[in-house]
């Protein structure tokens, strides 16, 4: 009997246990990808799914708190030592994996130890996953820390239906090249071991086409790769929200209260932005489109605030706290620069955000400031566009975003160049409302209709068709 079970592997399991001062909480994660996953129809399958990840807990915590975290997954925390861990997320991943894709060479600081670290968690989560997999299992492992894992699957269970999909973009071939030859051939042929291999856009499948022909010397024709007697089929899905959590809380009383107060707070026009703390996010390029725009429209002085919100992230490692303290330097900088003594510009906040806040924003600015210097998809700008019942507010896009592809009425600038930026600031400060009206309710629809639910639906359904295809053939 077919099980059609699936088996999800990411960094990370969908949940955080967390202790402080000897209190232990357990919190669900609210990621798209956990809400992509629960939105499956998985009832044909005879067994409960399981999801493997990385454990940020002990084993003995896990023991302690494992009945608390729910049932709808069986989950399985890999528990990888300290120094693989650090060498494998900090390192290889993280200061290697995540730079390089998102176009950043120089901020590489390439280790053989790294890959060394990388190698060895790939292979202790393939070993978890060997230990449970069943013949019919569809196996979905997600994004750039499991390069190598389907190959290693691959190798002691040749016939498994593995599919993966990337949530950063595949860079051109050039960035690769900078990698040891060694390395590069190593992560091609791992994510070769894949029936499917998803990419959030065309362009990023069509670099990565084009890697495996120029490196491991494989061609390809309908986005298929023919590779030791198998098909492995790449594809785009772009990744969407889970829209009407978004739409819906338009109304609700804890936003509409929220929302209430910015508004009497800042009772002139709101830029809006918020961004992990991540170099690839652009805020500094922003903070000098801000400055050049202030400069040449001194019309706006105690006319707007940019609200400017940092979401702490990876702070272990060097190149992120550095951009803190760069950030706030430039914070501080344009503040004395343009304040008055009842008005700053830029009110900054280091934090995260409770999703009313966060909803709060989204449906009191005036304009979203979206402009990540490269970004796999971007879910803010979805999630703005699709907040906005009301049918105002203006999306200021990068266009070096995955999310541009599909957002084509946004304004869309180079963020890199901060005058185009000033100047399309303007333009969204002041644009007309019908103009609003119309730009946003053409890309609601198309959001609406290929939300998160849709994106793994159509995943699950390919590899799907590849399990099926495999069968027939053989
Ligand atoms: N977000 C969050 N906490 C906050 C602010 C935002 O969890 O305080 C969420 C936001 O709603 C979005 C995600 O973080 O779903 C950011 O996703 P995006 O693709 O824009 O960037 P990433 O951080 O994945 O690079």
């Amino acid at each position: 009997m077919k099980h059609n079970r699936l088996v999800i592997i990411s960094y990370r399991l969908p949940f955080s246990i967390k202790t402080q001062n000897r209190v232990t909480t357990i919190k669900p994660s609210a990621g798209g990808l956990v809400t992509a996953v629960k939105s499956l129809d998985l009832s044909a399958s005879a067994e409960k799914p399981i999801w493997i990840g990385c454990a940020d807990f002990t084993q003995r915590t896990w023991e302690k708190y494992r009945q608390e975290v729910g049932d709808e997954f069986e989950y399985v925390p890999v528990f990888l030592d300290k120094a693989t861990n650090k060498g494998f997320y900090n390192g290889f991943a993280n200061s290697v994996l995540w730079p390089l894709f998102h176009y950043f060479p120089s901020f590489v600081d390439y280790h053989d130890e790294y890959l060394t670290a990388y190698q060895a968690a790939n292979q202790a989560v393939c070993q978890k996953v060997l230990e449970l997999l069943k013949p019919g299992d569809l196996v979905w492992v997600h994004d750039y820390h499991f390069l190598a894992l389907p190959q290693l699957i691959r190798e002691s269970a040749p016939t498994a239906t593995i599919g993966f999909f990337l949530h950063i973009p595949f860079p051109s071939n050039e960035l690769l090249k900078l990698l040891p030859k060694r390395c590069r051939n190593y992560l091609l042929t791992g994510l070769l071991g894949a029936d499917l291999i998803g990419f959030h856009t065309n362009d990023y499948m069509i670099h990565f086409l084009q890697s495996v022909q120029l490196t491991l010397g494989l061609p390809h024709t309908l986005a298929r790769i023919q590779h030791q007697d198998r098909n492995v089929q790449c594809q785009a899905f772009p990744i969407g929200i889970n829209y009407s959590l978004f739409y819906d809380a338009y109304d609700k009383p804890e936003v509409v209260r929220e929302r209430e107060e910015l508004k009497k707070s800042y009772p002139g026009k709101i830029i809006f932005s918020v961004d992990r703390l991540d170099y690839t996010k652009g805020v500094m390029q922003r903070l000098d489109a801000l400055e050049v725009f202030l400069q040449a429209h001194p019309e706006w002085k105690e006319n707007l605030v940019f609200i400017l919100v940092v979401v702490p992230s990876r702070d272990e490692i060097q190149t992120y706290w550095e951009r803190k303290q760069m950030i706030e330097q430039a914070v501080g900088r344009i503040n004395g620069k343009f304040a008055t003594l009842t008005w700053v510009p830029i009110v900054y906040r280091y934090g995260s955000l409770a999703f009313p806040q966060l909803l709060a924003l989204y449906t009191a600015c005036d304009v979203a400031m979206i402009t990540p210097l490269r970004d796999g998809m971007n879910l803010v700008a979805k999630e703005f566009i699709a907040s906005r019942q009301d049918q105002r507010g203006v999306l200021l896009l990068s266009e070096l975003t995955g999310a541009a592809n599909e957002l084509g009425e946004a304004l869309q600038v180079n963020p890199l160049d901060e005058y185009e930026v000033a100047d399309q600031l303007d333009r969204a400060l002041t644009m007309p409302s019908e103009e609003q009206r119309r730009r946003i309710s053409v890309m609601q629809k198309r959001i609406s209709d290929y939300d998160v639910k849709q994106w793994a639906g159509d995943f699950f359904d390919a590899l799907l068709v590849s399990q099926r295809g495999k069968e027939i053939s053989h």
